[in-house]
C-alpha cells in the first residue's frame, strides 16, 4: 500500500512564475520588512502575468519582478 503523493497546488515558497525559490522572507517565517521585495520594485507587468490562484499567496522571485530590459511593454514602433 502506497500514500498517494500529496502535490499541493500552490507551492508559496516557489516563484508562480517560473518556479524557481522566491526567496520571500515571509514564507521562510523571517520578518516582512526583511524580504527582498521591500527593497525591490516589483514590475507591474509580472503581477498582471500571475495566474488568479497565486495572488496575494505566492511571491514571485526577483528575476521575475524586474522589468524586462530590451523588451518595452508600450513602446511600439
Ligand atoms: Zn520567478
Amino acid at each position: 500500500m502506497t500514500s498517494a503523493a500529496k502535490i499541493s497546488s500552490l507551492d508559496t515558497s516557489a516563484c508562480p512564475l517560473c518556479g524557481q525559490p522566491n526567496q520571500c522572507a515571509i514564507s521562510a517565517g523571517l520578518p516582512p520588512e526583511s524580504c527582498w521585495c521591500m527593497q525591490t520594485p516589483v514590475s507591474q507587468d509580472a503581477l498582471a502575468r500571475l495566474p488568479a490562484e497565486a495572488r496575494g499567496k505566492a511571491c514571485i522571485c526577483p528575476a521575475c519582478a524586474q522589468p524586462h530590459p530590451g523588451n518595452p511593454t508600450h513602446s511600439r514602433p
